[in-house]
């Protein structure tokens, strides 16, 4: 006998509204500013100072923010750049979008994050210069070694993008001991974050690029908006005859996109962020719960050291009937989720030659994943019926 105790659906992640969020909101519409207002540089400056960088650039969506990454970055056909199968299609895409060749590398099975030594192998069949960068990912909040990637990084002359979509809060300690929060500008060239309602942080859409780069950060608010500056002293030089420059004067320097976030999505995504702390501490105390009930038994689960502040925006399990404890679990209103299908094995990837048993422990953790809910308004009771019925299908 399962346990019997019905719930509404339980997701595997959810946003929690409150208030004061809709409060926030509510105030910007009834103000005269509805996209690039002041809510949008008190977010960013707000995110910056949460995550210890110098510069934060809001954006209307993470992928536009991996995007315009890619373009400040100097992607463009035939740029040839490494990142993890086991992601979101987007931290891949990126790439594509620039019209750049995506590399793929195995992950670790201790971590389920880019294997360091798998791309080290992958960068050393090569020629000096053969690629250009590495987009690792902080999959499901547990840190990428950044201080590892840097020196590789370093030794190549490659760039390197963090996907931190999964992981703000979390942090690692590095061998000199000296702590790293996710996207904190200190190791990687330029990180991303997401508001996406599933994330940390809901917005509705949004995203965030964070950086200590000023010459990207620049680079990076032109793009934003159509690769228009409005700066005198980025001006070019007045052609002969031009008629005098006044104040509606503004230049269009290159192709950008419009990638800005509107002032309701940043006064929603501020007000989340007062709050972020005590969801983080609620994810950690969740994650630590399933640890416990989970240990000895035949669901594995990934457990990192004292070094590594996990973000857990996912928590997943591998068990070897990953199918038939999904089913089961959704007969029950549990929604589990498959975080992620590799993205060398979607069609769209496979048409430029990755395929099957390419990467053999992404795959063999995409046979078994299972992302079971973790967001901060669930209740213990949910989550004892959560454990309960994966360890009844799976005993
Ligand atoms: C959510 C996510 C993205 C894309 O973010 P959007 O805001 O949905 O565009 C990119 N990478 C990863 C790893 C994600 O989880």
């Amino acid at each position: 006998m399962g346990p019997v105790k019905q719930f509404n659906n339980i997701p595997y992640g959810r946003q929690h509204i409150t208030d004061e969020d809709i409060a926030a909101v509510a105030e910007v519409l009834r103000g005269p500013f509805l996209t690039q207002g002041p809510h949008i540089g008190a977010f960013e400056t707000a995110f910056s100072n949460y995550i210890g960088c110098q510069y934060s650039i809001a954006v209307a969506n993470g992928t536009a923010a991996l995007h315009l990454c890619c373009m400040a970055l100097g992607v463009t056909e035939g740029t040839r750049v490494i990142t993890t199968p086991i992601t979101f299609s987007a931290s891949a895409n990126c790439v594509r979008y620039c019209g750049g060749d995506v590399f793929f590398a195995d992950i670790d099975p201790a971590t389920a994050l880019l294997d360091i030594n798998a791309v080290r192998t992958l960068i050393e069949k090569h020629p000096k210069g053969y690629f250009s960068g590495i987009i690792p990912v902080d999959f499901a909040g547990y840190p990428v070694d950044m201080a590892a990637f840097r020196e590789l990084a370093d030794e190549h002359g490659l760039w390197l993008l963090e996907d931190s979509c999964h992981s703000p809060g979390g942090s690692f300690t590095d061998t000199k001991t000296i702590d790293h929060r996710c996207g904190d500008g200190s190791l990687a060239d330029l990180a991303i974050f997401s508001y996406h309602p599933v994330k940390h942080i809901a917005a509705g859409e949004g995203g965030m690029i964070t950086t200590n780069n000023e010459a990207l950060y620049k680079h990076l608010l032109r793009l934003r908006t159509h690769g228009i500056t409005n700066k005198p002293a980025e001006f070019t030089e007045p052609y002969p005859g031009e008629p005098e420059r006044g104040g509606w004067y503004m230049e269009l320097q290159e192709l950008g996109y419009n990638y800005r976030l509107t002032d309701m999505q940043a006064a929603l995504g501020n007000s989340q962020l007062t709050r972020v702390d005590a969801m983080l501490a609620r994810r950690q105390q969740i994650a630590k719960r399933y640890d416990d009930a989970f240990a000895g038994t035949s669901v594995t689960t990934i457990i990192p050291p004292a070094s590594v502040t996990h973000a857990y925006h996912l928590y997943v399990i591998q068990v070897a009937d990953r199918k038939g404890l999904y089913d089961s679990l959704r007969t029950q209103n549990i929604m589990a989720q498959v975080h992620y299908i590799p993205v060398h094995l979607m069609p769209y990837y496979r048409q430029f030659g990755w395929k099957p048993g390419d990467f053999p422990n992404a795959e063999h953790y995409y046979a078994r994943c299972l992302s079971l809910p973790m967001f901060p308004t669930l209740t213990d009771d949910e989550q004892t019926f959560v454990i309960d019925s994966v360890l009844a299908y799976c005993q």
